[in-house]
C-alpha cells in the first residue's frame, strides 16, 4: 500500500488534495472508503477526541484493517486534534496511522516542545506514521454556527514561525489557520491565499499543508488553496450536515420503522454523495 506521505506528494506536486473526512460510526466510515474506492482516491479517515471515544481507537483499527481487506485501497486513520501528548501517544499505540497533535493553543515554546516529543514517539514507534502539527489560532466548532465569529489576522499563521515550528519539529504535515473556522460560518469565510503561498514557499517541501474546516468555503476559494499549496483539506460539518438530516427525514417519513440498518441507509448514502462531490472537487478522483 502506497505510504500517506508519497500520496500527498504527488499531491502537492499534481496540485490536486487529498480529503480528510471526520468519521464518529462504524456506518460513516464505510460512507468515506466506498466512496473514494467509487471515485478512485485514497480514503483520509478522522477522529477527534470525541470521535475516538465514541467508536473506540482499537475498533477503528480494526475496521480500517477490515476496509482495506475488503475496498483493497489506501485507507488511512488521523487521531485528528489531539488536544495532549497522550491523547495522540494513546492513538498511535493503539496502531492510527496518522496523528494530528494540536497544541495550538498553548505557547510556541510549549506547541513546539509538545509536538516534537509526538514526532520522535511516532519515529520510533513506525516510521511511515505521519504527523501534523498546528499553528495559528483556529477558531469555531463543527457545526453551523449562529453567532458570528471574528477572526483577526493576528490569529493567522504566521510565515517565519511557520517555517521555524517545522524545522524544529520536523512534522510531516502542517495545519494552518488563514480565514478558515471550524463550522458553517454565518458570513462566508475569506481565504487569504497568498498567506498559504508564502508559507508554502517557505517550509520544508517535504511538510504538506492541510487546510482544516473545508465546510462552508466557497469552491472558488478552495481551489485557489489547492493551487497555492494545500495538499489535505478537512471536512466534517458538511458530513454531520447531510446524514443528521437524512437521518431525521427518514424518521419522519417512517414513524413505525424501527430497524434502523433500514432508517440510517439514506443517510449514508447522502454522506457518501458530498464525500464524492468534495473529492471531484479537490481534484482526487482516480489518483490511486
Ligand atoms: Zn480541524
Amino acid at each position: 500500500m502506497e505510504l500517506l506521505k508519497t500520496i500527498l506528494e504527488r499531491a502537492l506536486a499534481q496540485k490536486w488534495s487529498t480529503g480528510h473526512f471526520n468519521v464518529s460510526e462504524s456506518d460513516h466510515m464505510r460512507a468515506v472508503v466506498e466512496a473514494c474506492r467509487e471515485v478512485g482516491a485514497p480514503a483520509m479517515i478522522g477522529l477527534s477526541e470525541g470521535e475516538r471515544a465514541h467508536l473506540g481507537v482499537f475498533e477503528a483499527v480494526a475496521l480500517r484493517d477490515a476496509f482495506r481487506h475488503e475496498f483493497s485501497i489506501p485507507v488511512f486513520l488521523n487521531a485528528d486534534h489531539s488536544k495532549s501528548v497522550a491523547a495522540a501517544k494513546a492513538a498511535l499505540d493503539a496502531g492510527f496511522d496518522s496523528i494530528h497533535i494540536d497544541l495550538s493553543a498553548k505557547s510556541l515554546e510549549e506547541n513546539t516542545a509538545g509536538t516534537r516529543e509526538v514526532v520522535l514517539y511516532a519515529r520510533a514507534k513506525n516510521p511511515d506514521v505521519s504527523v501534523e502539527g498546528e499553528l495559528g489560532y483556529l477558531k469555531g466548532e463543527s457545526r453551523v454556527l449562529h453567532e458570528k465569529i471574528t477572526i483577526s489576522r493576528d490569529d493567522y499563521t504566521k510565515p517565519e514561525e511557520a517555517k521555524r515550528f517545522v524545522s524544529e519539529t520536523r512534522i510531516d504535515r502542517l495545519a494552518i489557520v488563514v480565514g478558515n473556522i471550524h463550522g458553517i460560518s454565518l458570513e462566508e469565510p475569506d481565504l487569504d491565499i497568498d498567506r498559504i503561498r508564502e508559507i508554502r514557499g517557505i517550509i520544508s517541501q517535504e511538510t504538506a499543508l492541510v487546510l482544516h474546516a473545508g465546510s462552508g468555503i466557497p469552491d472558488d476559494q478552495i481551489k485557489a488553496a489547492i493551487v497555492a499549496g494545500i495538499a489535505n483539506i478537512h471536512i466534517n460539518t458538511d458530513l454531520r450536515v447531510a446524514y443528521a438530516a437524512a437521518l431525521r427525514a427518514e424518521l419522519a417519513a417512517h414513524r413505525d420503522e424501527v430497524a434502523m440498518y433500514k432508517l440510517d441507509a439514506p443517510a449514508r448514502e447522502a454522506m457518501k454523495q458530498i464525500i464524492k462531490a468534495k473529492l471531484t472537487l479537490f481534484g482526487s478522483v482516480e489518483r490511486l
